[in-house]
């Protein structure tokens, strides 16, 4: 079932929850909402089941216009972050339910309802667990549970709400590579709603960034993480640095910097902030004269990776690099040492551009470190 979203609006008294979302979502996708908090990305995802009344817009489910349906008219399974099992119920009967609650034309006779709970608790892995009470499941198995719940009114399109967002990271990860496997196996247009920018990566075929209501980027993973639209986009996947900088007679002169960096050509002239990854920066020779010079300020492993502070000398800015660690060309970094660096990949937005993501609470000044830190709290 494909989706159709046209300038869909939201208000909450006077706060403006969506601001006219257009949106085509085709049959069979894996989609992922992706937004901080409070971006609207539930908003959006109730307004596609049905389940909150829109101030303008349309939602078309193929062809039919689906914009007054009920729930239960638009046909769409829905799973919530709290699993909201029967607590009562077993495990089949929390599986069987949309069903036997239907009106009696409608409702499969009990061996059709028991052969589909069979089948569904094979297809979640939980062959065995039906006679269970949700109080006797761990929290993966109770979102299995809940999924197969809502698979069993053959959805036309699945929505789930932070489906992992209450289990610890290793389940999650487990549960994302299943949820995976079961859309190709099913096959259902499925919509998730996630502000955890590695889920949404490595799940979804496309992603939607919102931001305040608006939708910033849709794209596949690829695009969202390769060509970012907005800064807004960059920071929130990726923690990027910030570079202040000019163009210059398409060069780009890193400010304070002796710095000069070809340009792809198209920039506008004049003030821009250059956005690098930690990971797109190298270290170089002092006979790269496009080299930012600075000191190593802070240094830090985790896993894999070596991270570093670095403090630029030309701007005094904290920048983080992040290096493969262990690494035999590494060399055994000391805070203090001097270092030179150079973004081997980069976007530039022009200033006036950036300013703009800085008014949605992203503030340039603090180093990626700080970010890192604040947006985990
Ligand atoms: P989160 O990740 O925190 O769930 P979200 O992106 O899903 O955030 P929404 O739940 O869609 O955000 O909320 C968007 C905005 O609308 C928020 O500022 C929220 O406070 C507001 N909002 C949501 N539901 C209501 C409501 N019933 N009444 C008033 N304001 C609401």
């Amino acid at each position: 079932m494909d989706i159709q979203i046209r300038g869909v609006q939201k208000h909450y008294g006077s706060f403006h929850a969506l601001r006219g979302i257009d949106l085509d979502i085709a049959s069979g996708e894996l989609l992922a909402l992706l937004g901080p908090s409070g971006s609207g990305k539930t908003t959006l995802l109730r307004a596609i089941a049905g389940l909150e009344p829109l101030d303008g817009g349309q939602v078309k489910f193929g062809d039919i216009d689906a914009t007054g349906l009920s729930v239960q008219e638009r046909k769409v399974g829905f799973v919530f972050q709290q699993y909201a099992l029967f607590k009562h119920m077993t495990v089949f009967d929390n599986i069987a339910f949309g069903l036997s609650v239907r009106p009696k034309k409608e409702r499969p006779d009990t061996a059709t309802i028991n052969k589909r709970v069979r089948e569904l608790l094979e297809l979640v892995q939980l062959g065995g667990l039906d006679k269970r009470y949700p109080a006797q499941l761990s929290g993966g198995q109770k979102q299995r549970v809940a999924l197969a719940r809502a698979l069993a009114i053959e959805p036309r399109v699945l929505l789930l709400d932070e489906p992992f967002g209450a289990l610890d990271a290793k389940v999650r990860k487990d549960l994302r590579r299943w949820l995976r496997s079961l859309h190709r196996e099913t096959g259902y247009t499925t919509i998730f709603v996630t502000h955890d920018q590695e889920e949404a990566l490595e799940l979804a075929d496309r992603v939607v960034v919102m931001n305040r209501g608006v939708i910033e980027q849709v794209g596949t993973t690829d695009e969202v993480w390769d060509a970012p639209s907005t800064p807004f986009v960059y920071d929130f996947l990726g923690t990027p640095n910030v570079l202040p900088a000019r163009v210059e007679r398409g060069a780009l002169l890193l400010n304070g910097a002796t710095a000069v960096l070809a340009t792809a050509g198209a920039e506008p002239e004049g003030p821009v902030n250059v956005y690098t990854r930690p990971n797109e920066l190298r270290v170089v020779g002092d006979d790269d004269i496009a080299a930012l010079a600075g000191k190593v300020v802070e240094t830090q492993r985790t896993g894999l990776l070596l991270r570093l502070g670095v403090k630029l000398l030309s701007s005094g800015d904290v920048i983080e690099i992040e290096l493969p660690h262990p690494d035999p060309d590494v060399q055994r970094w000391q805070i203090g040492d001097g270092i030179r660096v150079r973004p081997s990949r980069y976007s530039l937005f022009p200033r006036a551009v950036a300013a703009v993501a800085e008014e949605s609470g992203y503030d340039p000044t603090l180093t990626v470190t700080e970010r890192r830190e604040r947006s985990r709290t």
